[in-house]
């Protein structure tokens, strides 16, 4: 233990020609570009590299304090005889973290946690996982009429887990709508729509007994007042067609063709909002002019 009291003392920043002047003697800058790892503001790292010259002559060379994850290590390297006693920080080695493991699933809703472990000295570090990115609700549905019956008119639609379904304006003769809120995993909304047509009618009488004419009635439909008939002289209703609109529940066709069967049809509809919602038709009734 002799030389620490006369040891040269170096830090790792000492720089090459600081060395070399003072075991050496020489006065030439060394400390230039190329000449060793010189950085440029007069200060080169010292490693073993750019100490050729000692290399041989260390009595000492040990990590006298090995680094851990976090702390800096020491590299102790002395030479008696030139008086040289260079103590080397040797860096931390930071963490080894191990592959992790999911603690807590990510959902649509909240963020995940990973636990990472140094396999060096087992620290731990909590890494957040975030939220899984919720998909566009892109529903497809097509709606048919359905036809009035006094109660909310709704259908079996398969929606996504927590969708919130809204129906509007579906129990009266209409336009409806179905809106489902995406939750979670979809996020928007959808709307669809629908229309309420009024129950058919029924024709309850069909008859000649005055000449040339044709009467009918029929059943009332509580949700509208309107009424459309058809008249023809074929099934198929494209012969002689007559159409008449009406808010009455019977009516009577002049005008008929001794001797042709007439075929009569009548559908309910009712004006929502400029548009007609029409009914089915009611059976076909056929009727023979006799008179
Ligand atoms: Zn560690």
């Amino acid at each position: 233990m002799l030389f620490r009291s006369y040891a040269k003392y170096f830090s790792t920043n000492a720089t090459v020609s600081d060395l070399y002047q003072s075991v050496l003697g020489i006065t030439t800058d060394l400390g230039a570009v190329g000449k060793d790892d010189y950085t440029g503001n007069g200060v080169a790292k010292v490693s073993a590299d750019n100490l050729p010259e000692f290399a041989h002559c260390w009595d000492t060379d040990e990590i006298t304090k090995a680094p851990t994850c976090t702390e800096t290590g020491i590299r102790l390297r002395e030479s008696f005889r030139y008086n040289i006693r260079i103590e080397e920080v040797i860096p931390a080695t930071s963490h080894h973290w191990n592959a992790g493991t999911i603690v807590q699933y990510p959902s649509y809703v909240a963020t995940g946690q990973k636990v990472y472990h140094c396999i060096i000295c087992n620290e731990t570090k909590t890494v957040t996982i975030p939220k899984l990115s919720p998909l566009p609700l892109k529903l497809a549905y097509k709606l048919s009429s359905k036809t009035y019956t006094g109660k909310p008119i709704s259908f079996p639609l398969n929606v996504p887990n927590g969708c919130t379904v809204i129906y509007r304006n579906n129990t009266n003769v209409g336009k409806a709508s179905v809106t489902i809120i995406g939750h979670e995993k979809y996020i928007g909304t959808n709307v669809f729509y629908f229309n309420i047509v009024p129950r058919k009618t029924k024709i309850t009488t069909s008859s000649n007994k005055k000449s040339k004419k044709l009467a009918i009635k029929y059943a009332k439909i509580k949700e509208t007042s309107k009424y459309q008939i058809f008249f023809s002289t074929n099934s198929k209703f494209t012969k002689n067609k007559k159409t008449v609109n009406t808010s009455k529940t019977s009516y009577t066709l002049s005008h008929c063709k001794k001797g042709k069967t007439y075929y009569v049809k009548v559908r309910s509809y009712k004006v929502v909002q400029g548009k007609k919602h029409y009914s089915a038709y009611s059976v076909v009734k056929k009727i023979k002019i006799r008179k």
